[in-house]
């Protein structure tokens, strides 16, 4: 794969140097590819990623693997606080909600397996630290959002696609501690409150994308139960 290089002065050590263990997805949310990467590689915007993929499939590197990338933000997974500290950042090229929402396309899609491949061989990233980043900032962002085919990841090793049922939520409690499970952060309120709601909208941009309305049917009720018991086979198995 030919990697083109785009340097932007936008990053700094990681505190762990030589931890890697998180895969973070994104759109890049802008009206064209040129004015993303110039906002990526801008001193005074303090935002990059490792690297974009344009919609031709063209992959350009903005920040080596080994440096810390800003790309997330506030964010949360599995007990970790900054997800840029420990993991890569790819921006697809999307304008993304605001400026006209659509499929990414198949040459994009075919690079980013190649170079999702190539980084999960290189590093231990493990199924279910490979999100999206409404996964780890559900109050805040929407990308990739619902029409990235995680599926299709899944089905090249890449990410975690659920298909085994496991007994749905008996409550809104046990559904929160489903989700804290999986490693998103959410209140343990026993409420379908607002900020419940919001991380429900990212589950299912996430795991059950035919329906983003933040509400617990019974689809959502399994699909939760699925993805926290596939994960948590995993975290146990990491335990061990
Ligand atoms: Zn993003």
């Amino acid at each position: 794969m030919i990697i083109r290089e785009r340097p932007s002065p936008n990053h700094d050590a990681r505190p762990e140097a030589g931890r890697i263990d998180m895969l973070v997805l994104h759109y890049t949310g802008m009206k064209t590819a040129a004015e993303a990467i110039d906002r990526l590689c801008d001193p005074a915007a303090k935002v990059s990623a490792h690297y974009v993929i344009d919609e031709d499939g063209t992959v350009w590197r903005l920040v080596a693997d080994g440096p810390r990338a800003w790309h997330a933000g506030v964010s949360f997974w599995q007990g970790t606080e900054n997800v840029n500290a420990v993991s890569i950042g790819i921006e697809l090229v999307n304008p993304g909600h605001e400026w006209g929402y659509r499929a990414f396309p198949e040459a994009q899609m075919a690079s980013l397996e190649t170079l999702a491949q190539s980084l999960l061989q290189r590093y231990a990233i493990p199924p279910d630290r490979v999100v999206g980043h409404s996964d780890v900032a559900p109050l805040r962002k929407q990308d990739p959002g619902e029409l990235f085919d995680w599926p299709r990841l899944a089905r090249m090793g890449i990410g975690l696609w659920p298909t085994e049922p496991a007994p749905p939520p008996a409550d809104i409690a046990a559904a929160q501690a489903m989700l804290a499970g999986i490693g998103y952060r959410v209140p343990g309120s026993g409420l379908l409150d607002g900020e419940t709601r919001q991380v429900l909208v990212a589950f299912q941009r996430r795991f059950r994308p035919s329906r983003v309305d933040g509400g617990l049917d019974a689809e959502t009720a399994a699909c939760l139960a699925a993805a926290e018991r596939a994960v948590s086979a995993l975290r146990a198995g990491r335990k061990s």
